[in-house]
């Protein structure tokens, strides 16, 4: 059997998680999560990254950090994770669901604008499998109606548009360390503070709304509950199993995408013969292979195909019921405009097995596999 995924594992995590345990430092912001900062915020240019128990609870960060309230508008695709809408929701936000474009199934950035109301505060943009929204268009918008962008950059880590990191264009960004991300601590997750005047902020908030991280820098003499927060720092035993695998990011990525490109130009004649469709990736970005998916004919050829790959050992799956449609999407939330690709080209999309140290044998098992399919 190929697994559709199996979480990153490259051999020193083991090691560190020793090490953070002898150090009888283990609750949070210990070494490894100091470690663990200084290194994203390397690779990202962004000033102040800190970790998170998860990308959900980064994104609730996020809804606390712009200030969200009861009523509140947020926009934000309907095809993405539950996370996405929940962190707002909790905040007593309205959801506006708009369309996706088609080719990439990010957010359609010449639809965001007429969606605006009076209410609207944010815009969510989801860098879906790790290619960048149009965050040109997205940011541009935002100035004008003056909005604050949050991205849920949960696939997006070690990906960039037109150069810079995302998770780093926006007010604030968000990543996962999921065990199903392409870097992994078990649960975790980062939030990226872009925005200045959240900074100090971010701190408070993650710290279960006390002045505690000015406390531990000796900037006062006590600390003390200061605003609304929750706990949001991971253990640093995670984080030691985290660092490690950031030590390895290039090689990592660099691993991915090699197994991506493979299945890209293995699919190639499938796509030219019209039955199938690859990803499509824009000339500003540069992705992370978080994942592989093809585009079928509808609904029941993807039933049909998900079935035939079983038989043969391979786990593909397919995700994301658009959450307009879902029973707390159509309680928190509404469509606007036309529904014209959402569901059409969710309902078409399927997952092949795409991870670290996945082999030339299991990729062209899994392409042959398709093919055969197809084929019958
Ligand atoms: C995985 C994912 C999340 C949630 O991440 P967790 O770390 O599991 O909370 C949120 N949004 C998107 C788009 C994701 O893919």
């Amino acid at each position: 059997m190929i697994p559709f995924n199996t979480p990153p594992f490259v051999g020193k995590e083991l090691d560190y998680m020793k090490q953070a345990i002898e150090s009888k430092k283990i609750c949070g912001d210990g070494e490894f999560t100091k470690k663990c900062h200084r290194l994203l915020e390397q690779q990202t240019g962004c000033e102040k990254v800190l970790l998170t128990t998860s990308c959900s609870h980064a994104l609730e960060m996020a809804a606390l950090l712009t200030e969200i309230k009861p009523g509140d508008e947020v926009i934000m695709p309907s095809y993405t994770f539950v996370s996405t809408a929940n962190a707002f929701v909790l905040r007593g936000a309205v959801i506006v669901f708009v369309d996706i474009r088609p080719d990439t199934m990010n957010i359609d950035e010449t639809l965001i604008e007429d969606a605006i109301t009076s209410k609207t505060k944010a815009i969510v943009p989801v860098h879906y499998a790790g290619v960048g929204c149009e965050m040109d268009k997205i940011t541009e918008i935002a100035k004008k109606h003056n909005l604050l962008v949050v991205e849920d950059a949960a696939q997006g880590v070690m990906a960039y548009y037109k150069d810079r990191a995302l998770g780093t264009i926006g007010d604030v960004g968000c990543y996962s360390f999921h065990e199903t991300k392409n870097y992994s601590m078990g649960e975790g997750g980062a939030v990226l503070v872009n925005n200045r005047e959240m900074h100090e902020r971010s701190e408070i908030v993650r710290e279960k709304g006390t002045n505690r991280s000015r406390f531990l820098r000796g900037q006062i003499d006590k600390y003390t509950w200061v605003d609304v927060g929750s706990s949001y720092l991971p253990s640093d035993m995670n984080a030691a199993y985290l660092y490690a695998q950031l030590e390895m990011a290039e090689e990592i990525n660099n691993n991915r995408l090699a197994s991506w490109n493979k299945y890209y130009e293995a699919f190639e004649e499938l796509e030219e013969n019209g039955l199938v469709q690859r990803p499509f990736i824009p000339d500003e970005c540069r992705h992370n292979a978080h994942m592989f998916y093809l585009k079928v004919r509808d609904i029941e050829q993807r039933s049909e195909l998900i079935a035939y790959l079983k038989t043969k050992g391979v786990a593909a799956v397919f995700h994301y019921i658009p959450l307009h449609s879902a029973q707390a999407g159509l309680r928190f939330g509404r469509f606007h405009g036309e529904d014209k690709y959402t569901t059409k080209e969710s309902e078409r999309l399927l997952r092949i097995p795409m991870y670290y140290g996945l082999t030339d044998k299991e990729i062209n098992y899994v392409v042959e596999s398709v093919y055969s399919f197809f084929k019958r």
